[in-house]
């Protein structure tokens, strides 16, 4: 069977979109070489087993897989033109998606904000699905240089090296952003971090943990 083990985490993880994002809403991949396995579309997370998880070129060809792929194949093919990028997930996280339908990025009001980048941006809107709204995303994040983005009046992209980092900054992006509108709403003004604080902070991050 092609990309056995990344479709086996499709499988392993997608579960845990239920949390992030309303009914069969988001999606998540895994790449191997010029590959990469990704949830089908328009199934609840806990109905498909690695059989029917669609295999997909960086073309947008599926090579592989009984069902057909998430609609958003095109965003996940053109992010993938990045090398450092091994996974992908896609969410409409509600604290996110309040900030998307405004059109407002996330300021660096927490250091833990440097596990994407010094900001969150918001990617232009296009139609779910669209080769248009793959390029805004890809722009976004690289004009921002983050492995994060919100995409207008939709919701959240984060990539990172492999899946579980990439569901886990998912969950720190969602949580900053709900930081920050509660404090806005509780009528405080959210200080920024400085550029030369961040440094300092993706310094420490390269030597935390164990
Ligand atoms: P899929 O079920 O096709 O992955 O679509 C969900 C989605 O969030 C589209 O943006
Ligand atoms: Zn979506």
């Amino acid at each position: 069977m092609m990309l056995e083990s990344q479709r086996q985490q499709v499988v392993d993880h997608a579960h845990e979109l239920a949390t992030l994002t309303p009914g069969r809403t988001g999606n998540l991949s895994v790449r191997e070489g010029d590959a990469f396995a990704i949830t089908p579309t328009g199934v609840p997370y806990d109905s498909f087993d690695t059989t029917d998880v669609p295999v997909v070129g960086v073309d947008g060809d599926q090579r592989d897989g009984e069902m057909a792929p998430s609609s958003e194949v095109p965003m996940h093919s053109a992010i993938y033109a990045r090398e450092d990028v091994g996974a992908i997930v896609h969410t409409h996280s509600p604290w996110s998606t309040t900030l998307a339908i405004a059109n407002e990025p996330l300021p660096p009001i927490h250091y833990m904000i440097v596990a994407v980048g010094k900001s969150v941006p918001v990617a232009t809107y296009a139609p779910y699905g669209t080769d248009a709204l793959a390029e805004h995303i890809v722009m976004a994040m690289r004009d921002a240089d983050t492995t994060a983005c919100f995409i207008e009046n939709h919701g959240l992209v984060v990539t990172a090296p492999d899946l579980e980092t990439a569901l886990e900054n998912t969950v720190h992006v969602e949580s900053l952003a709900r930081i920050y509108l509660e404090a806005r709403a509780a009528g405080l003004e959210p200080q920024t971090l400085s550029d030369d604080q961040l440094e300092v902070v993706l310094e420490k991050f390269e030597s935390y943990g164990q």
